[in-house]
């Protein structure tokens, strides 16, 4: 079988294959830098980190982009309620979603642009679209995109175009545009925009880049950059962005490119609290640092966004988190116990067998169409049956180990090591000296007593090919 993905596009689940393999360009929308982040914005997020690790277990190439929104109306407005210039506000929470990312175990995107330093290729576009006569100035200054001119318009999120006029109608601007659906590509500035000091000389006047400009410009510059390319193989994010962040993303580039923008649209579903979307705006959020302080496991936490699928909304509980909480001790105690089990044991096949099968269903349920909840209802069987067949004193652990590591690469969610402080470090260090030094002198019951000096400190030790490596226990 190979992956198939849901296509918002077609509506389809769809084999997935990307215009150039084994590279795969990946987009996903990043956050806006106005405040923290909160763990739905994460789920997102955490549901991007599981596409990207299963197509690079699947042997691809991905090159991913995210963006960093660093200038839009959110930012604006928060810099200036905080008295600051928009850089001087952005900065800590720019800042504070890398620290995030890394304590949920989010693997770094190869690129970050942000907004702000991406305003040129935002000009350009402008400028493309204007002289192809697709965007024109408004009369209140700023430049606005023509739908009528782009006729697929609303092929992404399939709205009604009349419902789009009578939702657009409502917006306070309609006078300064042709149609009420046409949207900003350039704003022009304003006092508040100075203020904060998110303004930009441009050919057609002085102002500020829309949200869905953004977006564009920087996923095109940069597959430009690296791949020479003018279509994303995916590009993903929020059910909330489908109508009309990437309604316009794709009106903007294609109306540009004359090319497709993007092959397959991903999105995920919302984190809910009591099924309400997770939002600043209704104050039901929680952010990974609130988190992290609680002392939670980043491994819980995407354990507990794995058991849902990424198209079905979750609702976030304490007791849900910790039953993942339960879970991923579980798969710690599983793993101490494969380290003990060693090459030894009878009937190596029993083992092995088992770890060939978890391989098998844990890749049919991701490559369908991402099915992390069935691929972890495999790996908790898997470690059921594996514990049995240890018991028995089965053999083959080694391959056991070999396919939990693999499945680990892409689901990520063994229990966080403790970490030692730097004077037991410095101790460790110099025991394994020492204990290096009794072998290859074959005082070994000297070696053998250092060992258990040290596992009295609770330090595990494992003679590799890389040398003595250690651990917390
Ligand atoms: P923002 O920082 O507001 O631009 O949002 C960043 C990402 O978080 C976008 O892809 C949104 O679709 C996503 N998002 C916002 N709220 C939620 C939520 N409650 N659950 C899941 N994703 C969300
Ligand atoms: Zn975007």
């Amino acid at each position: 079988m190979t992956l198939s993905l849901y296509n918002t596009l077609t509506r389809r689940i769809e084999p997935f294959e990307p215009l150039a393999p084994p590279r795969v360009t990946l987009y996903t929308c990043g956050p806006t830098v106005w405040n923290f982040a909160h763990i739905g914005n994460f789920r997102t997020f955490l549901f991007e980190d599981l596409l990207r690790r299963y197509l690079e277990y699947s042997g691809y190439d991905v090159y991913h982009i995210m963006n960093l929104t660093d200038v839009d109306d959110r930012t604006i407005k928060a810099a200036a309620a905080a008295g600051k210039r928009l850089g001087e506000h952005t900065a800590p929470f720019v800042q504070a979603f890398f620290e995030d990312r890394d304590y949920l175990r989010i693997k770094p995107a190869h690129a970050y642009p942000r907004a702000t330093e991406s305003v040129p290729a935002m000009i350009r576009l402008v400028e493309q679209l204007l002289d192809r006569g697709v965007a024109y100035k408004g009369e209140d200054g700023s430049i606005y995109f023509a739908i009528a001119k782009f006729p697929t318009y609303g092929r992404l999120s399939r709205l009604d175009t009349r419902e789009l006029k009578i939702g657009a109608r409502v917006t306070s601007d309609e006078y300064a545009k042709d149609d009420p659906r046409d949207f900003a590509l350039w704003k022009k500035v304003d006092g508040v925009d100075e203020q904060v000091g998110a303004a930009w000389e441009a050919p057609f006047g002085r102002g500020r880049p829309g949200w869905h400009l953004e977006c564009s410009a920087m996923s095109l510059e940069q597959i430009g950059r690296c791949c020479h390319a003018e279509t994303l193989d995916i590009h993903a994010g929020g059910v909330d962005l489908i109508f009309p962040h990437h309604e316009d993303e794709i009106a903007q580039s294609e109306a540009a490119t004359g090319r497709p923008f993007a092959r397959f649209w991903l999105h995920g579903e919302f984190l809910n609290v009591r099924g309400t979307k997770m939002s600043k705006r209704f104050g039901n959020f929680l952010t990974a640092r609130d988190l992290r302080e609680q002392g939670v496991d980043a491994a819980a936490v995407r354990l507990l966004f794995w058991q849902t699928h990424y198209r079905k909304a979750l609702d976030f509980t304490d007791e849900a988190l910790a039953a993942a909480g339960a879970g991923v001790k579980r798969l710690g105690e599983f793993q101490e116990r494969l380290r003990g089990a060693g090459g030894a044991g009878r009937g190596v096949g029993e083992l092995a067998k088992l770890a060939t099968k978890f391989e098998t269903d844990f890749r049919a349920a991701l490559d369908d169409d991402l099915n992390a909840p069935r691929a972890c209802g495999a790996l908790f069987e898997f470690v059921h049956e594996a514990n049995g067949a240890l018991d028995r004193k089965a053999g083959g652990a080694a391959a056991v180990r070999a396919a939990l590591d693999g499945a680990m690469g892409v689901l990520d969610i063994l229990p966080t090591a403790k970490a030692a402080d730097p004077a037991l470090e410095r101790w460790i260090a110099e025991r394994i000296a020492a204990r290096d030094k009794a072998r290859k002198s074959k005082d070994f019951k000297e070696a053998d007593w250092v060992r258990a000096e040290l596992r009295a400190k609770g330090v595990e030790i494992e003679d590799t090919p890389g040398g003595t490596k250690w651990r917390l226990v």
